[in-house]
């Protein structure tokens, strides 16, 4: 049987995971975020001590590594590295850099692309992430490429990680954001950018209610889903 697919991509804190979480639960799609696969490479890379920018050192550990990624019984997905449940570690602020250093590197891309594909081709899924509709499902079946305006990107980050107790500070959040966005499209390998039938959504000065209303329109839309219907 074949799988719907949709792809959401856009640079960090457009709300991407927040609200791909509720799109699938809202439809019955499995939602898998990618960039959580990254920041446990990330994770595993600072562990060992290496260079995050050397690619040939990252690569020399990837072999080293078991990652797996499952759901737990709310639905969500956890990752874990080496049979550790590192779904709360990868969170912390600084694996941030740490993801978008080791995603810069072909080797790790190409290590991880398996495991996203496989997760399309076995379930109706919500993808979010950087390359999802560019590289790893060009033919998904929607493509949406999510932005905002960097200041309110910060902005809702720094409300994320207040949230959970950790320290934010705006100016410093926001050059995190510029630099992860710089690292992001100016990569060689599969660098963040619009594909060419992805529809855009900018969310700047909208709610998650009023970006969740308008991605849910927006699906429904073109894949001509009827508001109450649910995939099996
Ligand atoms: O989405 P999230 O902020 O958790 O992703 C962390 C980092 O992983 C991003 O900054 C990006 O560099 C990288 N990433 C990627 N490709 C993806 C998902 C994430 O390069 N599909």
């Amino acid at each position: 049987m074949n799988h719907r697919s949709i792809a959401i991509d856009g640079p960090s804190g457009a709300g991407k995971s927040t609200l791909a979480k509720r799109l699938a639960q809202e439809l019955g799609f499995l939602y898998v975020d990618t960039g959580a696969i990254y920041r446990t490479v990330g994770l595993a890379a600072l562990r060992r001590g290496i260079d995050l920018s050397d690619a040939a050192q990252v690569a020399a550990v990837l072999p080293q590594l078991t990652i797996t990624m499952g759901y737990g019984e709310d639905g969500l997905q956890r990752m874990c590295l080496d049979g550790e449940d590192v779904t709360a570690a990868i969170r912390e602020n600084e694996i941030s850099a740490c993801a978008s250093k080791v995603a810069a590197i072909p080797a790790v891309r190409d290590f991880l692309m398996e495991m996203q594909r496989k997760a399309a081709r076995e379930h109706d899924v919500i993808m979010d992430g950087r390359d999802i509709g560019t590289v790893v499902l060009p033919r998904a079946d929607l493509k949406i490429y999510l932005t905002a305006a960097p200041e309110a990107r910060a902005e809702r980050r720094c409300r994320e990680l207040l949230e959970r107790g950790q320290q934010a500070n705006f100016d410093q959040v926001l050059r995190e954001v510029v630099e992860r966005d710089r690292r992001d499209t100016q990569r060689e390998a599969a660098p963040l950018r619009q594909a060419e039938d992805a529809v855009l959504a900018d969310t700047t000065g909208l709610d998650l209610e009023g970006s969740f209303q308008l991605l849910l329109g927006i699906i429904r839309e073109r894949l001509g889903m009827e508001e109450g219907s649910h995939a099996e």
